[in-house]
Parts: C-alpha cells; structure tokens; sequence
C-alpha cells in the first residue's frame, strides 16, 4: 500500500509551546527536613534534554547519609503528623492539588523537555491526573473510618517510594497522596533521568506550608534506590519499575517487618473482534501503543485481530501510523516524542533488530526524525508467534506486535501466555464477550472500547510478574494503612 509520509500530506506548520516563562535553577538540591540541602556526597549529575541532547540542569545524587537525614525527617515528622486532625492533613494536600493546577502549564513544560513525552500529553493527562490524584486523595483523609467501618485504620510509618521515568510527577502523586493521606510521612525517589518536575513538586510543597519533613525528595540512581530499600527504619517500600528491579526489591526485604507493593512492567493484550467498530479500534490501537512513545508498563504491545478483519485492519493502521508526527515534543502537533534516554533508545533497537533476525516483518512509516536527540519511528512486527522474542519480553517502547487468532478461547489463551498480568483491552459490540474476557483475562485492568484511560478514583496494578498492590481508589489507601 502507497505511504503518505508525514512531509507529502499533511503539513502543519510548527506550534511550538512557549518557554519563555519556565524558571529553571541551574542546580537542584536535596529535599530534606521541608528544605533544599546540598548532597552529603557533593556529587551531581545532568539531566539531558532528550529531545537536543542539551544539559537543562545538574541534579544531587544522594549517598547512605543524604537517605539516612531523609529518613530519619520523615520518622520525627511522622509523630505529629499521623496524630493531626484528619481534616487538617487534608487542608494541606487540597492546597497542594490547587497549586500544581495553578502551575500545570510550567509543570507540563519542564515534563515535555525533561523526558521527551509530546506537551498534548504532558498538558492533557500527566498535569491534571497528578492533581486530580491530590485532590482524590485529600478527600479520603478524614474519611477513613467510613472506608474502613470497624477497622480502625492507623499509618504505617515512613515509606520509600521509588518511582520510573515514563509519568514523572503522575507517579510522584501516585505515591505521595494516598500515602500522606492516611497520616504516613515519605522518602522519594524519582528517576535518573526525570527528576525536575519531583523537584518542582518540593517546591510546591515547601509553598504549601506541609509540615517538614512528611515529604522528602532525595534524586539520585539506582544506588540511591537501594540505600532507600535496604533502610531499616522504614516500614514500607512502594516501588514502580521494571520487575527485574522489582525482583531485586523484594529480595533485599524479605525476613523484615516492611510492607511492599511492587508495580512493575507489563506486556499488554489489545484484542480487536470482527465486529468491533473498525475505525475507532485503530484509533484505540494507535493509542494503546504509541501514547508517550509507548513507555508505558500498561501499552497494548501485544495486538490480536480477529483473522476475518486482519487485513482491514492492519491496512488502516499503517495508514494511520504514516500520519503520526515524529518530533519536537513541545510541538502542540506532535504525536509522538522523543525517547526518553540514549540507554532506552538502545533497548528498543536492540528488540527491532531481534525482532527482524527471528524473521518478523517491519512495518515503519517514513518519518523526518531530527538530527538530533533519540528518536524511533512507530514500528509494526507481523509474521511473529507467541514463542518470538518481541511479543514475550517488554520492550517499553514504539514497538507494536501483531499476531491473528480464530476463535475467543484461541485468543484469551494467547493473551494470558505472557509471565505479565497488567492490562487488556477488548475491542466489540457484544458485552457478553466483553464480560467473559474480562473474568478469563489475567490482566489487573481491561478496556473495552477503549485503552490507557486512568481515573484517580479507579484502581490500577498486576498480577505475575507485574507486580501487587494497588493504586488509586479505595484500594490506593489499603497500601497506606493497617486495618484490624
Ligand atoms: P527501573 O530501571 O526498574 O527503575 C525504576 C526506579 O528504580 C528508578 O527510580 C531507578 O533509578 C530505581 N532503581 C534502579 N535500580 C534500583 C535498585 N537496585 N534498587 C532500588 N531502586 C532502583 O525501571 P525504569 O526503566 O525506570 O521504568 C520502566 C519500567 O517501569 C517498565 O518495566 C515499566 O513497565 C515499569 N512501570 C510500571 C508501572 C506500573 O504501574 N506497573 C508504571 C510505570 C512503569 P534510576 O532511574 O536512577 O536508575
Ligand atoms: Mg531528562
């Protein structure tokens, strides 16, 4: 079929957001004790424009001594604040809600040139989910008894929280708030490569007047991480990453009095039925898959179409792939944006190229990448089986596989041959196929007729190798609290 490539049809002309505004320091300190302190470790770091391969600011790495000050504020915040009038803490994770609303189009900014993802993105979901997510959650903060009846729900203490790169300051507020809420106090860590907007977030919070020390951000790499996992003074560990690192995590905690929740990466199953409504399943699948360069643990990487419609369908999505815009991530026309690092930009080569010697067919649009940055075209493999390389292992990247299936048990067998239990979508007009694929799927989410929808009030999380626990909704606080 003919490409209409992005530069011989459609043009736009370029809509660059305006950054003149963004005030960012040249570098960034610890949050400790409700303050910005120098490392003990006097070491910093850069944090790259993905997009440029520009330097935007150098960031601490914090040492055992940075973790130990953090974790020994939040343990003395902890006695006062799990003791505060419930409605109190609320006041301030309200205020918190409010101000990053406030300042969702600086927050939304520094996100797009930090970790490469397109501002539509940045402005539309991660800013206004992270405070939907404060605001949510400050609601439940004088409300426990009533989620919990007759289980008098307490804190547990200090947690760690360790989150990844692809939904920087989504994941920090999916951390925080519950955890707060309930009366806990944190240490977090962001990711290497997107720390600026959890640094922007202490801001805020400092702003706020939360008292000192119930959030404390300490950056740093996976070192960092593991002096975090391995304190003995925290009682709980929340962590969002890669299940290898996930493996590692619950080793270092096994035989200790701290609790866990583990939400690691996925290998999700998007299945189009034959009387699914075409258009709108290509649109879902183009969704599922290249939604933030398709660094997300919950992407529809795997792609199931029903034999009959297969090639309707694949045609109109290589059609609908070759209209997506490869580019400037502060483009308000960009569909797709930059790779979040060198390092990932690897990886997903590293899986394109197995993906070919094991004999897939690669389907990429033409697309005008920059010179500049990391950059991958959204990628099709057909002619790959359930035993290939890219349809078993997370690539977390642009990468879409596509295998066909005959009948409904054929393909719930098929989805839920992965060690990953993340999420599905379902793609038909009949709700009793919606309803038996949502009970047969191993997947803690499915969508139907829909995908990567999030909701603060609606719980998210896996089963296997994707981790357990859950965030968001009621079942969000459960992770923050002992119930008798
Ligand atoms: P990662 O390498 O596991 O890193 C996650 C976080 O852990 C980062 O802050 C990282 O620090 C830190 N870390 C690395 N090694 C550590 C160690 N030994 N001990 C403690 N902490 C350590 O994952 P990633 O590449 O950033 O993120 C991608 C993965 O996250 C994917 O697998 C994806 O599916 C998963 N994910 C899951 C969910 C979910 O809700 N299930 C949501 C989003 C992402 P550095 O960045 O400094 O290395
Ligand atoms: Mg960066």
């Amino acid at each position: 079929m003919s490409d209409t490539s992005q530069t011989s049809s459609w043009s736009y002309a370029s809509a660059p957001e305006n950054t003149d505004h963004i005030v960012l320091k040249e570098q960034y300190d610890l949050f400790i004790n409700g303050e910005f302190i120098k490392p003990d470790s006097k070491k910093y770091f850069k944090s790259i424009n993905p997009a440029t391969g520009e330097v935007i600011a150098s960031i601490s790495e914090a040492n055992k001594k940075d973790v130990d000050l953090a974790v020994a504020s939040a343990r003395k915040a902890f006695t006062s604040w799990s003791k505060i009038e419930p409605k109190e803490r609320a006041k301030y994770i309200f205020r918190i809600a409010r101000m990053i609303q406030e300042r969702a189009k600086e927050f939304a900014i520094i996100e797009s040139i930090d970790g490469g993802k397109p501002i539509r993105e940045s402005r539309d979901v991660d800013i206004p989910l992270a405070a939907s997510h404060f605001f949510y959650y400050a609601g439940w903060a004088d409300k426990l008894e009533y989620a919990f009846p007759n289980k008098n729900p307490k804190p547990l203490g200090v947690a760690g929280q360790i989150i990844p790169w692809n939904f920087p300051l989504l994941m920090a507020a999916w951390k925080i708030a519950p955890a707060i809420a309930c009366g806990n106090t944190v240490v977090l860590k962001p990711a290497e490569t997107t720390s600026l907007t959890a640094l922007k977030l202490a801001e805020v919070i400092q702003e706020s007047g939360l008292p000192k020390g119930v959030v404390n951000i300490v950056t740093g790499a996976g070192k960092t991480g593991s002096e975090i996992v391995n304190h003995p003074d925290l009682d709980k560990i929340a962590f969002t990453g890669s299940t290898q690192v996930g493996k590692l995590i619950q080793n270092s905690i096994v035989g200790t009095q701290k609790k866990s929740t583990l939400e690691l990466g996925g290998k999700g199953a998007n299945i189009i039925f034959e009387d699914a409504a075409i258009d709108q399943a290509v649109e879902g699948i183009i969704n599922a898959i290249f939604f933030n360069q398709g660094h997300v643990c919950c992407a529809g990487s795997r792609l199931f179409v029903q034999e009959s419609v297969a090639e309707i369908v694949i045609d109109k999505l290589k059609d609908r792939m070759s209209s997506l815009i490869v580019g400037d991530p502060l483009d308000k026309n960009t569909d797709i944006g930059a790779i979040n690092s060198k390092e990932q930009l690897d990886t997903i080569n590293k899986y394109i190229k197995v993906g070919r010697e094991e004999g897939g067919e690669i389907y990429q649009p033409t697309c005008n990448l920059p010179s500049n940055g990391n950059w991958c075209p959204p990628t099709l493999f057909l002619n790959v089986s359930q035993s290939h390389t890219i349809v078993q292992e997370e690539i977390f990247g642009p990468v879409l596989a596509i295998q066909t299936f005959r009948t409904i048990d054929e393909v719930i067998e098929k989805a839920n041959n992965t060690p990953f239990g993340l999420s599905a979508g379902v793609w038909t007009e009949k709700g009793a196929k919606i309803f038996k694929l949502t009970q047969e799927l191993n997947a803690g989410v499915v969508w139907a007729n829909t995908y990567n929808k999030f909701d603060s009030t609606s719980p998210f999380g896996g089963y296997k190798e994707s981790g357990f626990g859950r965030e968001g909704g009621l079942h969000g606080l459960i992770a923050y609290l002992n119930v008798e």
